[in-house]
């Protein structure tokens, strides 16, 4: 069986959203299940639409995700270069070989000539093609004598490279998700193959790279399964044997219509991007997940999940479970909605797959700056954890650890505190200023017994405890969190809730 080998192809023309994060997983996953390899290439033949910094936040982000390539523009390999705008002598090769089949020729139309014409069709409510039907009307080699062709070329008449599309004929698509098609091609136009600078245009660009890059498999977007039926023939072409090919469906908004856009993120609030992005443009910040607290291997499940069931419908799974099972008849023909809250589902679980040492080393490189003893903080992350969705929900929900409470929650200091409560707690404190072992099981006993000898449930002394503590009702158990605190803090909490309450 020949090598897998399967490239993801991105233009640097933006930020990789999440829909291009998933194809180039999907990319990476079959290559490696297959035991063949995942390239790189960056297709940048498009100088119009090149945005400054696109390509290196593409990179950036693949390694985030743990999406590494085998070949790519830094890291070189076999087929370099792995970027297009440096390969334009391989291109002028099989442009001079196309030209010499009957699949192209070349069209002198100007851009103001083709604007008049596509009016005057619209003028008669038509929609003008440059086709089968048309081209023997317009200015190229198969309308004009070779003479006039030849007088054109002399004096550098500018023209561009186009497909000659056959008449009347019904190709078969073959898609790997989808099944089987086909589309006569009296339906598709004579696209240009190169441009007036000499430089393909992406149709054949891509082709002859992956021609030349012997790309096994073509994984991409389905925005593109309308060019197969041109790709199929420029194989033809030229001669080669095509790859095989599967679309991915798109990923849709959270109400299950119309496509994710990169707009939609401002929209409902969450992230269409893995990395913070800087327009160079406008200086506009577009959210990343990775600014907004999601872990790499999070995302990537949950991106992972968009479109494709493991075989059990397993929802957890590391790069190298998914590795092991992904497998592309499984994934699905329709478009997948975007959820929300599924995406912080994954995010929580893996919080709590994350242990408190590496969440501690997360905590102490972000801006939060905190200033606490590693093995306090160990213990903070330890009892908050299983409540956060995001690394620095350890923090914003147990802030209490770190300072004290300067307002006490109104409806909380209703329902937690009476005329009793200030002596009560003021006589516990005593007590635990006499406690030798200032540890949550000690203190938990302390507190069963001062409860009982009052008459009194544990409850009726632990909420306005952790109203003292907290400034709510909130939080792990006030054992625990007196143990964090420490007695001379805890003491003082007391007191100064107290006189607060006086
Ligand atoms: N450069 C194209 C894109 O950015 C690649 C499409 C393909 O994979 O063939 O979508």
């Amino acid at each position: 069986m020949e090598k897998v080998r399967v490239r993801f192809a991105p233009s640097p023309t933006g930020p990789l959203h999440l829909g291009g994060v998933r194809t180039a997983l999907y990319d990476y996953l079959f290559a490696k299940n297959q035991g063949g390899e995942f390239v790189l290439r960056i297709e940048d033949t498009d100088t119009a639409r090149y945005v400054e910094g696109a390509e290196d936040y593409i990179e950036e982000a693949l390694e985030w995700c743990g999406i590494i390539p085998d070949e790519s523009p830094k890291k070189g390999g076999k087929f370099a270069p792995y970027r297009q705008s440096e390969r334009r002598n391989i291109y002028d090769k099989y442009t001079e070989q196309i030209l010499k089949t009957d699949y192209a020729y070349i069209a002198f139309d100007t851009a103001e000539e083709l604007d008049t014409i596509r009016a005057e069709y619209e003028a008669k409510g038509d929609v003008f093609s440059y086709d089968n039907k048309t081209r023997n009307r317009l200015r190229n080699s198969l309308s004009l004598s070779e003479e006039e062709v030849q007088k054109l070329l002399d004096e550098k008449t500018p023209y561009v490279v186009r497909f000659k599309m056959p008449v009347d004929r019904t190709l078969g698509l073959v898609d790997i998700i989808r099944g089987n098609s086909a589309v006569n091609t009296d339906v598709l136009d004579d696209k240009v193959l190169v441009k007036n600078d000499g430089m393909p245009t992406y149709h054949f660009a891509n082709i002859i790279d992956d021609h030349e890059m012997e790309i096994s498999h073509v994984i991409r977007g389905e925005e593109w399964l309308p060019s197969l039926g041109l790709h199929i023939l420029l194989y033809e072409a030229m001669g080669w044997e095509a790859p095989q090919f599967a679309h991915l469906s798109l990923i849709l908004k959270p109400e299950g219509k119309g496509k994710l856009s990169k707009r939609d993120g401002d929209k409902f609030g969450f992230p269409v991007f893995p990395l913070n992005f800087t327009d160079p443009a406008t200086g506009n910040i577009s959210k990343g997940y990775r600014e907004s607290g999601y872990l790499p291997e999070a995302f990537i499940n949950m991106v992972a999940l968009l479109g494709w069931s493991p075989a059990d419908d397993k929802e957890i799974l590391t790069l190298e479970e998914m590795t092991k099972e992904f497998d592309l008849n499984k994934v699905h023909k329709a478009g997948a909605r975007f959820s929300k809250e599924k995406s912080e589902w994954f995010n929580h679980q893996y919080i709590q797959k994350t242990s408190d040492e590496d969440l501690m080393n997360i905590l102490k490189n972000s801006d939060l700056n905190l200033n606490i003893e590693d093995e306090k903080l160990l213990k903070i992350i330890h009892l908050m954890k299983e409540r956060a969705t995001f690394p620095k929900d350890i923090y914003e929900n147990g802030k209490f650890f770190f300072e004290a409470p300067t307002s006490y929650d109104e409806k909380a200091s209703k329902k937690a505190w009476n005329d009793e409560t200030s002596s009560l707690l003021t006589e516990f404190a005593e007590n635990l200023n006499s406690l030798n072992d200032f540890i949550s099981e000690n203190i938990k006993q302390n507190l069963h017994d001062f409860a009982e000898s009052k008459g009194l449930g544990m409850g009726k002394v632990m909420m306005p405890l952790r109203l003292a503590l907290v400034g709510e009702l909130k939080g792990p158990d006030v054992p625990d969190i007196l143990e964090l605190i420490g007695k001379e803090e805890s003491i003082a909490r007391i007191s100064n809730a107290v006189n607060n309450f006086k």
